[in-house]
C-alpha cells in the first residue's frame, strides 16, 4: 500500500492566492489492477493556468489541477516499463495509478545529459506555445519585428529565442533588471523592464519606432492597450494569455480596441495550444532539436519540495520565477 501526498484546493481564490488557500493531505492508494501502472512525481510544474482554471474547472476540496514529470515504479500494463519517465496530467500529488492512457513518453532522442523537467517548460506545454503562437497565429516572416511580454518567463524566453532564429527582430519586457539581463544575454535585440520605465508607450517607441508586426501577448489588460496603438498596419496579435487579469475579482474597463484594429487592419486571435494536440510530436522534436544545438537557452526555477507546491505557484504568479517555475519533490 503506498500513501500519496495531494495539495487540495481548500478555499477558492479570492484576489491573489495565499498559502491558505491549500490543504496538504494524505491518500492511501489501492494495489495496481492488470493494466494500471503506479507512478511517482519527479517534477511539478506550477503554470498560470491553474489561477483562472481553479475557478472555472474546479470546486472546493479537489486536488489541484497540473502537470508532472512522473517515474513508472511499478507496473501490470505490459506497454510501460518500470524506470520509464512520462508527462503525465494528474495534478498536485507526489503518487498516482494510471491506467496509461493519459500518459505521454518523453521524445525516444531525449539526451540522458538534459534535465527532464524540460518535458514541463522549453520542451514541453509552454515551448509548444511559443511555437505554434508564433508560427500558426502570428505568422511571424524574416525581417519582421515581434513584441513579447512576461518574456522571461516559460514561454516568453521560448517566443523571444524562435522568433530571432525565424530571422525576426525581438523586443521583451520583463519585471526586473535581472530578467532584462537574462533577455539580452539570449539573444533579444531590446530588452526593458515595464515595472520602473517613465512611460510604457515611450519604452515600446524607443525600441521599435516604427511599430510592431506581431505582438505576442501573455500579460493582457492595460499593456496590451497601449501595444495596440504601436502595431503597425497588418499587425497580428495573439492573444496567448492574460495575467495581469487573473487575480482580479472585479473585470476592469479598458479602452476600447476598435479602432485601431480598424485603421490598422490587424488581426488578433486567441488560441490554446491545445489546438495543436495533433502536432504534439512535431513540436517535441524541433524545440528539443533546438536546446540540444544550444540554439535555444534555457532557465528554471526549480523550488525543492513537494510541501512548497504553494509558495512556488503564489512565487510564480508574483513574477519571482526566470524561465520556468517547477517543483522538484
Ligand atoms: P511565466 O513563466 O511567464 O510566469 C508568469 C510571469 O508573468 C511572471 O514571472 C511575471 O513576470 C509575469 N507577470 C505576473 N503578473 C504580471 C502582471 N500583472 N503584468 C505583467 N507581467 C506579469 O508563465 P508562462 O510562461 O507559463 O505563461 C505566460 C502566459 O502564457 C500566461 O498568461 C499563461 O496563462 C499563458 N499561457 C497560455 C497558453 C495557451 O495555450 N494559450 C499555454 C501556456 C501559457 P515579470 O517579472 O516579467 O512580471
Amino acid at each position: 500500500m503506498v500513501t500519496a501526498k495531494v495539495w487540495v484546493l481548500k478555499k477558492h481564490f479570492e484576489g491573489f492566492p495565499k498559502t491558505s488557500d491549500f490543504d496538504l493531505k494524505k491518500i492511501e492508494l489501492p494495489n495496481l489492477k492488470n493494466g494500471e501502472l503506479l507512478l511517482e512525481s519527479v517534477f511539478l510544474s506550477v503554470d498560470p493556468y491553474m489561477r483562472p482554471y481553479s475557478q472555472r474547472d474546479m470546486k472546493e476540496g479537489d486536488i489541484m489541477i497540473g502537470t508532472q514529470v512522473a517515474r513508472i515504479v511499478e507496473s501490470k500494463n505490459p506497454a510501460f516499463t518500470v524506470g520509464a519517465f512520462v508527462v503525465a496530467g494528474s495534478g498536485w500529488r507526489t503518487h498516482f495509478i494510471s491506467d496509461g492512457r493519459d500518459l505521454r513518453c518523453l521524445p525516444s532522442s531525449w539526451p540522458e545529459s538534459l534535465p527532464k523537467s524540460l518535458a514541463l517548460g522549453t520542451v514541453g506545454m509552454p515551448g509548444l506555445t511559443a511555437y505554434f503562437g508564433l508560427l500558426e497565429v502570428c505568422k511571424m516572416k524574416p525581417g519582421e519585428t515581434v513584441l513579447v511580454n512576461a518574456a522571461a518567463g516559460a514561454v516568453g524566453s521560448v517566443v523571444g529565442q524562435l522568433a530571432k532564429i525565424g530571422g525576426c527582430k525581438v523586443v521583451g519586457c520583463a519585471g526586473s533588471d535581472y530578467k532584462v539581463a537574462y533577455l539580452k544575454k539570449i539573444g533579444f535585440d531590446e530588452a526593458f523592464n515595464y515595472k520602473t520605465v517613465t512611460s510604457l508607450y515611450e519604452a515600446l517607441h524607443k525600441a521599435s519606432p516604427d511599430g510592431y508586426d506581431c505582438f505576442f501577448d501573455n500579460v493582457g489588460g492595460e499593456f496590451a492597450s497601449i501595444v495596440i496603438n504601436q502595431m503597425k498596419k497588418y499587425g497580428r496579435i495573439a492573444v496567448c494569455g492574460a495575467i495581469s487579469q487573473y487575480n482580479d475579482s472585479m473585470p476592469k474597463k479598458g479602452p476600447y480596441v476598435q479602432i485601431p484594429m480598424v485603421s490598422k487592419e490587424l488581426q488578433m486571435e486567441g488560441f490554446l495550444v491545445t489546438r495543436w494536440n495533433n502536432r504534439w510530436e512535431e513540436g517535441l522534436n524541433a524545440l528539443l532539436k533546438w536546446v540540444v544545438e544550444g540554439k535555444v537557452q534555457y532557465h528554471e526555477q526549480v523550488t525543492e519540495g513537494f510541501e512548497n507546491m504553494p509558495t512556488a505557484f503564489i512565487g510564480m504568479l508574483r513574477g519571482e520565477n526566470l524561465g520556468k517555475a517547477v517543483v522538484k519533490v
